[in-house]
């Protein structure tokens, strides 16, 4: 059995809405036969006032264990570092956070805010809002940069905004089945069987965005990259491999990827014109290319491919 205790800080409870959808497994599944014990949760657990910051008091002392502590939101430290903007409990969010993650196996942040900041930490980031162990791609974040687990490991990111649920389902049986040693991370702490093909891969759009044929925003016959921003071939993330509720994806509907499960998300920092479209040098160069490649050479070898006879073929064909 794993006790889990989930927070929440600064969040707009996405990823909890996101948790409860999990299909492989489902929430009740993690309870009755993964061993998953809630010990408290914002939106399900039963437990008002008092009796949480008991239950929190308990972990402290060591009379609770406390195997997963999963945290949801940002962590708010202003105004001044006080972190009274997110009080909870009689104290800030942010000393409860600190506390659990001394006391737990294994800490487990959810969504693009816990893991590195996400809106919140947008400039002029009035609330003083950062990620567990990263401020956007640096790492340090609240829990600084060599923070390790009881369990051994650092923070266990899972971002996306929100976080694909079953991504958060299996992960957390991972741990409460010994396995999470076998998970392996990347740079930025997302597990990799998740996080290391491109949103593009499986993409059905993808032959138009090799024959570089336009798309519109929710339009079918083109790919998003060349007007509407989608930032598929720079983002890591399975979302057209594990689908959104098991039959879709943001890009397969024809909405562009927005880069969510990446740490510079919202890129650009919500910029003018960075939403939604695609940012361009002399409004005819793409100003982000796919990761990996050389702007140059992409510029040339796209420029090429976008003249040749069948990209004609395709768009009149996509008419
Ligand atoms: S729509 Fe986006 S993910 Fe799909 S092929 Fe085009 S750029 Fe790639
Ligand atoms: S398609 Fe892109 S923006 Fe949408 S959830 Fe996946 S990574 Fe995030």
């Amino acid at each position: 059995m794993a006790n889990v205790l989930w927070l929440q800080g600064g969040a707009c409870s996405g990823n909890t809405m996101s948790f409860l959808n999990a299909e492989e497994p489902t929430v009740v599944e993690l309870v009755t036969d993964f061993g998953i014990n809630i010990l408290w949760h914002p939106s399900i657990g039963l437990e008002i006032g008092q009796q949480v910051e008991d239950l929190m008091m308990d972990i402290i002392n060591g009379k609770i264990q406390l195997d997963i502590f999963v945290f949801e939101g940002s962590i708010v430290q202003g105004p001044e570092n006080t972190g009274t903007m997110n009080f909870f409990c009689d104290r800030p969010m942010m000393d409860w956070v600190k506390a659990m993650s001394e006391a737990a196996q294994f800490v487990v942040g959810i969504g693009d805010c816990a893991t590195f900041g996400g809106i919140p930490a947008v400039e002029p980031n009035p609330s003083q809002s950062t990620g567990l162990q990263f401020h956007k791609k640096t790492k340090g974040g609240f829990l600084g940069a060599d923070f390790v687990s009881k369990g051994g490991l650092p923070v266990i990111n899972i971002p996306g905004c929100p976080a694909h649920p079953d991504w958060v389902s299996q992960i957390l049986v991972a741990i409460s089945t010994g396995r999470i040693g076998d998970v392996l991370i990347d740079e930025y702490h997302r597990p990799k069987t998740f996080f290391t093909d491109f949103v593009q891969s499986g993409c059905t759009n993808v032959n138009n965005f090799a024959q570089k044929v336009d798309g519109g925003f929710g339009k079918r016959g083109g790919c998003l990259f060349y007007e509407v921003g989608c930032r598929g071939p720079m983002t890591r993330s399975s979302c057209n491999r594990v689908l959104w509720n098991r039959v879709n994806s943001k890009t397969r509907a024809n909405h562009p990827c927005l880069g969510c499960t990446e740490p510079g998300f919202p890129h650009h920092d919500l910029k003018k014109g960075s939403v939604l479209k695609t940012m361009k040098h002399l409004g005819i160069f793409p100003k982000d290319v796919p990761t990996g490649q050389s702007k140059a050479l992409y510029y040339v070898r796209a420029g090429w491919e976008k003249v040749l006879p069948t990209n004609k073929v395709l768009t009149e064909t996509s008419k």
